[in-house]
């Protein structure tokens, strides 16, 4: 069974956070609570995804009067799946608890979670039995969502999960190596394996404040998780391409016949025309987006930037737990070519 050494927490508990200012006083008591029956030493990361409410001076007042809390301030709004990863980087604890800020993910579930991680398992997924407060429309949505994925994926991502879960700390370090980009975590999860088991929850409704997912956001993380999962897409493209052309060359029969016996006009035909080659050319615009969107994915993994900039954090170990220093090499040339501006500043010196 997983144990914590002295000074390490047993349990890191990850918060990320976007203006909730009028949730956090119900969500610290319902921590605190969740805290003091927990058994083993835990610490509480908050990441601030950009907050431009009370959440930076609320959190700051709690971190100086508990020594459990950290905070940490993201430059700016990198997004939910962002701000979780940079919380997983911190955190120390042989459990890891991910949960969101507005009470949806009811606190006290974490205690079923960690009986389960006790019994051995070292993923388990907090599963919604019962989702209050979403409309039909977004329940609807996210059925269709994760049963399609689930077909054109391979990786195992279970219904009706969101981030709410508890990780083993061996997980977490496989998961800090995977440095993608445009990150679907729950996907990654289930892409990594490991032992894993759900406890059923019922999902509340949001205790205060407004979602952070509106629409089109939602959109873009439905998104990420079947671009991210699934060359689906691509081979749609293929094959719609496929049975277009197919249906191109009968119809290219069909008018060279007809053009031959005489039976159709040269002439007539515009509406036709005009049907098949716009057909063709949104079809072709269409599929060329398809291309694009994982063209842009190799883009935005190729500039290689961090997944997320940090401006503040309090309430770490200053030692223990200081910032990744960054690259030794002040116009930050990557490892490789410092190496070599090194072996050839020792060669001239020769
Ligand atoms: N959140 C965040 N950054 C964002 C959007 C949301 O850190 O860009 C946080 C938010 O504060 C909350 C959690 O992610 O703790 C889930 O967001 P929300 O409850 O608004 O999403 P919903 O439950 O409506 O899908
Ligand atoms: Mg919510």
């Amino acid at each position: 069974m997983p144990t914590a050494s002295a000074d390490t927490p047993c349990f890191s508990i990850v918060i990320p956070v976007l203006n909730e200012a009028l949730v956090l006083p119900a969500l610290l008591a319902r921590i605190d609570g969740l805290l003091d029956s927990l058994d083993g030493t835990s610490e509480v990361i908050f990441i601030d995804d950009g907050s431009t409410d009370a959440t930076p001076e609320m959190l700051s007042a709690r971190v100086r009067a508990d020594p459990r809390y950290r905070y940490v301030q993201l430059s700016r709004n990198f997004g939910h799946q962002a701000a979780i990863s940079a919380g997983v980087d911190l955190a120390e604890g042989q459990a890891v608890i991910i949960m969101d800020a507005d009470l949806q993910d009811p606190p006290e579930v974490v205690l079923e979670l960690v009986a389960k991680w006790r019994q051995g398992f070292q993923i388990v997924y907090a599963q919604r039995a019962a989702r209050r407060g979403e409309s039909r429309f977004k329940r609807w949505t996210a059925h269709l969502f994760y049963s399609g994925l689930r077909r054109i994926t391979s990786v195992d991502i279970p219904h009706n999960v969101g981030d709410f879960r508890l990780v083993d700390r061996r997980v977490i370090q496989a998961f800090r190596s995977m440095r993608e980009r445009d990150r679907f975590v729950r996907g990654m999860f289930g892409w990594l394996g490991f032992r894993q088991t759900a406890v059923p929850f019922e999902r509340q409704g949001r205790a205060a404040g407004q979602t952070k997912y509106p629409l089109l956001k939602m959109v873009r993380l439905a998104m990420n998780g079947i671009v991210s999962f699934s060359d689906a897409p691509l081979q749609l493209a293929l094959w719609m391409g496929f049975a277009v052309s197919v249906g191109a060359l009968l119809y290219g029969v069909y008018v060279i016949a007809s053009a031959l016996t005489g039976g159709h006009g040269l002439v007539a035909g515009w509406a036709s025309t005009i049907v098949v080659v716009s057909f063709l050319c949104g079809l072709n615009m269409m599929l060329t987006g398809v291309v694009g969107l994982y063209v842009g994915r190799i883009h935005a993994e190729v500039k290689g930037r961090p997944l997320y900039v940090v401006n503040e954090q309090a309430g770490f170990d200053p030692v223990a737990r200081a910032e990744p220093e960054p690259a030794a090499d002040p116009f930050g040339l990557p490892d490789a070519l410092v190496d070599q501006r090194r072996r050839l500043a020792q060669f001239a010196a020769r």
